[in-house]
């Protein structure tokens, strides 16, 4: 009786309740009942999986079927090696450099916001780090300078990298900046999964984990074989692509829960008809918030259109007060975690493949109700 009346009332709050968190980020419902179903006797085996060694059978099989459900997901030739690491996105601001440039060589960068400057700093310490474009306003709007006004350093380039989604400031690059023949190097920490991509575009993209791929504590990289073996003598074996490459991405004990979760988010993706379906559902859910803020005078987003992020949609209120009354009375009515990043405030609501529409639309409605009796 109790646990009829404990799932009712997970159901309840399931219906009721949306978590707009940016990262940590809601993990799709049917993968959390499954984690939890399967918690403490995973398979029948008496324990939990993340009680059982990496290097048993029964985890190998978990973590060759995720690897091969990720590659399948985003259709990764055979040429790349994709690598479950730590270090999360931070994580690849360093092993990027580490790894794929030499510290005499010169790295482009574009940057975008917070973590593309990020990835900036860290590049710094270990080679010559060129800012070659930015951001830019133009009538109000932001979007990127004219690729025709990027400012290139003399000599040999390694990569140019760049951050496809800026988590905190909502601004996307929706297509790969390609130059050149210069290798491209993406950090998609925030919009992996969310829509096909070409993996031939890019010598390398990383990822953290924690939005659209699983629990944090996992890195994912994706890097063209033809680039490993060249790492920086100062690389920690653990951060070595190639070495983690030659061991399976087990060279140490990898975070084998996460990586058993994240395998369980890349079977509901594909249950949900893969990339091309999720990437129409991110479109609709998308739109339905960008459509009621340019409708309203109330709310204000002032990215150029095309550079909007599908999974962060940032807006403002006409003060901060009145911010701050939102994200009070979304919470009450079941909708969470709409703060903005601290560093830029406002309201950010993050909606990665789990989100489902329903959500988007409650907050729709919450939006409309909020500027009628506010506004
Ligand atoms: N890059 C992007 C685009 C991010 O959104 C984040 C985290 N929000 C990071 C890097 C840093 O990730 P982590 O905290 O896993 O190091």
């Amino acid at each position: 009786m109790l646990n009829r009346v404990a799932f009712l009332f997970y159901e309840e709050i399931n219906m009721q309740s949306f978590n707009f968190s940016a990262g940590p980020a809601m993990l799709p419902a049917d993968v959390m009942q499954q984690a939890q179903a399967e918690f403490l006797d995973w398979q029948g085996c008496g324990s939990s999986v993340m009680e059982i060694s990496h290097r048993s059978k029964e985890f190998i099989a978990v973590a060759e079927k995720a690897e091969q459900d990720l590659r399948d997901l985003l259709a990764v030739p055979d040429n790349y090696k994709v690598l479950f690491m730590h270090g999360g996105g931070r994580g690849g601001f360093a092993s990027v450099p580490m790894n794929l440039s030499q510290p005499e060589q010169t790295v482009a960068h574009l940057v975008t916001g917070s973590w593309s400057k990020g990835a900036v700093t860290e590049s710094a310490k270990y080679a010559n780090t060129h800012i070659i474009g930015t951001d830019v306003l133009i009538d109000g709007q932001k979007t990127l300078s004219k690729q025709t006004e990027w400012e290139w350093p003399e000599g040999d380039i390694a990569y140019l990298h760049y951050c496809p989604n800026e988590t905190v400031e909502g601004f996307q690059i929706a297509q790969p900046p390609t130059h050149k023949g210069i290798n491209l190097v993406a950090d998609m920490s925030s919009n992996i999964l969310s829509k096909p991509i070409n993996i031939n575009d890019y010598a390398c993209i990383y990822a953290g984990a924690q939005k659209n791929i699983g629990p944090s504590g996992l890195a994912i990289v994706i890097v063209h074989e033809d680039l490993l073996g060249q790492a920086q003598t100062c690389t920690p074996s653990i951060m070595n692509y190639a070495i983690t490459a030659e061991y399976g991405s087990m060279y140490n004990t990898p975070p084998t829960y996460a990586w058993y979760l994240s395998g369980l988010v890349f079977q509901w993706l594909k249950d949900q008809g893969g990339l091309a379906a999720i990437e129409q559902i991110n479109q609709q859910k998308a739109q339905t918030l960008y459509q009621l803020i340019d409708q309203s005078s109330f709310y204000q987003n002032n990215i150029a259109p095309q550079h909007r992020s599908i999974m962060n949609v940032v807006f403002n209120l006409p003060n901060s007060e009145l911010e701050t009354l939102f994200v009070k009375e979304a919470a009450a009515a079941g909708l969470h975690a709409l703060k903005g990043h601290r560093s830029v405030g406002g309201i950010r609501a993050s909606i990665y493949n789990a989100m489902p529409l329903a959500g988007v639309e409650t907050l729709a409605q919450f939006m409309l109700a909020f500027e009628q009796s506010k506004g």
